[in-house]
């Protein structure tokens, strides 16, 4: 009656092994960085191809946010160059700087990985705090000084398509890019000092990588030209989606924000957007009453 029952050892899952397998022997630094860079390659170009196949099948178009221009192979071409020197150049050195950073801040590396329930409220607030920080630095970048030296470059398609995301000038990526990374270190730091939540909300390497991965998703998808009637701003209504950063693109003015719509909203930078997506509501809806 009186017997205790010991804690079972934690057994590691599927997963978890394969991270452990994969970090065993060799230098953490060289795994997390060549682990982080290819992932970033694999899924920045990876979520590009459906919209890449869209553009061929002609019952995509009536998707097209801007249909009348059509961006030529050599766009894209020219884009794919640019944004592939730019990884190899900045952002994959950058990458590298990313696990001692974290191991230094004390974040977690090691298996088990955290559980859904803690991971998902720390993604919220990582996409809450970059879509903010990245309102207020995009919207300073359209200041003219700012705009002619450093964002014009990102401007260049007015018609944008997936990889168009990171076609930017080196220090616009750098600067807009602490909005992605910058969550995640204030999170750490902040509940490290003054929060003191339990072990269970510490920040883990894999997190970070999950965050990266949807912000990329969503960066890409803003980027699309492609307003399907399956996208996400039509299940979640304050979610930005291509619909919203497309507009800012066509326009060059207003809707500054990233993932959501509320700062863009409440400060009455989507104004004209609203009144355009507006009109061209009214007029298929003439279009239609003509037809019937
Ligand atoms: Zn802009
Ligand atoms: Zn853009």
């Amino acid at each position: 009656m009186n017997a205790t029952i010991a804690a079972e050892p934690y057994q590691l899952n599927w997963l978890e092994t394969q991270w452990e397998e994969m970090y065993k022997g060799r230098n953490p630094l060289l795994v997390t960085g060549v682990f982080a860079f290819v992932m970033h390659e694999l899924v920045y170009f990876g979520r590009f191809i459906p919209f890449l196949i869209c553009d061929f099948i002609p019952y995509f178009k009536q998707y097209k946010l801007q249909p009348n221009k059509v961006n030529k192979a050599s766009d894209y071409w020219k884009c794919t160059k640019q944004v592939l020197y730019q990884h190899l150049l900045f952002e994959g050195p950058l990458i590298f700087f990313f696990h001692p950073m974290a191991t230094l801040c004390g974040m977690k590396v090691a298996a088990p990985f955290p559980q859904w329930q803690y991971i998902w409220p720390q993604l919220v607030i990582f996409f809450v705090f970059e879509d903010f920080y990245h309102y207020i630095v995009h919207r300073l970048m359209h200041w003219p000084p700012l705009y002619k030296k450093i964002h014009k470059v990102h401007h260049e398609y007015a018609a944008p398509f997936g990889i168009a995301a990171e076609y930017a000038h080196p220090l616009e990526t750098s600067i807009l890019g602490f909005g992605t990374i910058g969550g995640p270190l204030i999170y750490h730091l902040v509940n490290k000092q003054y929060v003191h939540a339990g072990p269970q909300w510490d920040l883990h390497l894999v997190t970070v990588l999950l965050w990266i991965v949807l912000r990329l998703i969503q960066a890409i998808d803003a980027h699309s030209g492609y307003d399907f009637p399956w996208s996400l701003c039509h299940w979640i209504p304050f979610w930005a989606g291509a619909d919203h950063h497309d507009y800012h693109h066509m326009a060059f003015v207003g809707n500054y924000a990233s993932t959501f719509r509320w700062w863009d909203y409440l400060l009455g930078t989507d104004k004209k957007y609203r009144a355009y997506r507006h009109r061209q509501a009214e007029e298929r809806r003439l279009k239609e009453k003509k037809k019937l």
